[in-house]
């Protein structure tokens, strides 16, 4: 179910801010667009700092007024868990939720995870199976977090990251899977997410790759943008400097899932921009989204991934 246009999003206010990584105020617009996924006529602006290179969206949504963006009865994120899907859906989500916990388990053999922004608690759940390791969530929905626990037995906490309540120390793993690019200052993130993690423990972030494919297809309608959920992008080396800052060591990079729902989204952006949502767009996104599609199309998404073109990215850092 979307909100209609007319009514999205009633409550979201705008603020200048410098960029929080360099503290420079030089912002370079280079994509605008509104809320394809709530609708409503107010353009929102992603820009690149002309201080550091980061992109980042410019006004912004004020901390006290994003929740109104993440609508816990539409957001598509919050809307269905992988233990209420029909059996081939679940299939594939659980494929893809087995290749993210094989990241984690090559670098680490077991311990405590923490999922940040956990939503429906997929990945805890499917963490939380494996051998060796207990997994918890931290997400600022209460609504998505007693749905994660009531469908799905998912531990959670409610909280912004940097006020979630964990002694030093507390993680062998921290994975943020599309998650800090939807996160105010950067800086303070990772230096909180260096003082959780063990030493040699890692944070997985799967985030949206500038250096992709879809981003020079797409231009302005790309989903990487995300406008205005997304409020910081990086360019992997910009990204792989900064994380060092905190004692962050990069130890992988690559395109490992997601490829396909990624430019398949952006594809629908086009479609729906020039014919609307109707019965005729809504059999379209059917199509794209389908199994078989997801078949066809698969070759050429292996090649993507492969030569680290595809829409997400992602990052392994060792503490
Ligand atoms: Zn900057």
């Amino acid at each position: 179910m979307r909100l209609e246009p007319a009514v999205m999003p009633p409550g979201v206010v705008l603020e200048h801010a410098p960029c929080e990584v360099c503290g420079a105020d030089q912002p370079v617009p280079i994509a605008w667009r509104t809320d394809l996924f709530l609708g409503g006529t107010r353009v929102y602006t992603m820009n690149r700092c002309g201080g550091c290179g980061v992109v980042y969206q410019h006004p912004r949504p004020t901390a006290a007024t994003i929740h109104w963006l993440y609508p816990e009865d539409t957001y598509p994120e919050y809307v269905s868990s992988l233990v209420t899907e029909r059996p081939l859906r679940r299939l594939v989500r659980r494929y893809g939720l087995r290749k993210r916990a094989g990241i984690v388990r090559r670098h680490v053999a077991a311990g405590c995870l923490l999922d940040v922004g956990s939503s429906t608690g997929d990945f805890v759940w499917e963490m939380a199976r494996c051998p060796g390791w207990s997994a918890l969530g931290v997400d600022i929905s209460p609504g998505v977090l007693r749905y994660a626990r009531d469908t799905a037995g998912v531990a959670g906490v409610v909280a912004t990251f940097q006020r979630a309540p964990f002694p030093d120390g507390s993680f062998a793993a921290i994975t943020m899977w599309n998650v800090f690019e939807h996160l105010y200052d950067p800086r303070a993130i990772i230096a909180e997410v260096a003082r959780l993690l063990q030493p040699g423990g890692v944070l997985v972030v799967t985030h949206p790759n500038l250096d992709s494919l879809d981003r020079r297809l797409f231009g302005h309608m790309w989903i990487g943008y995300e406008l205005p959920r997304h409020l910081y992008l990086f360019p992997s080396d910009r990204l792989r400097a900064l994380m060092a800052e905190y004692g962050l060591e990069e130890v992988e990079r690559r395109c490992v899932y997601g490829s396909h729902a990624a430019t398949m989204t952006s594809l629908m952006f086009l479609v729906e921009r020039a014919l609307g949502r109707n019965r005729l767009t809504g059999l379209i996104r059917g199509a794209l989204f389908s199994l078989p599609a997801r078949v066809l199309c698969a070759p050429y998404f292996v090649l993507i991934d492969r030569l680290r073109l595809g829409s997400n990215i992602t990052a392994v850092f060792r503490r």
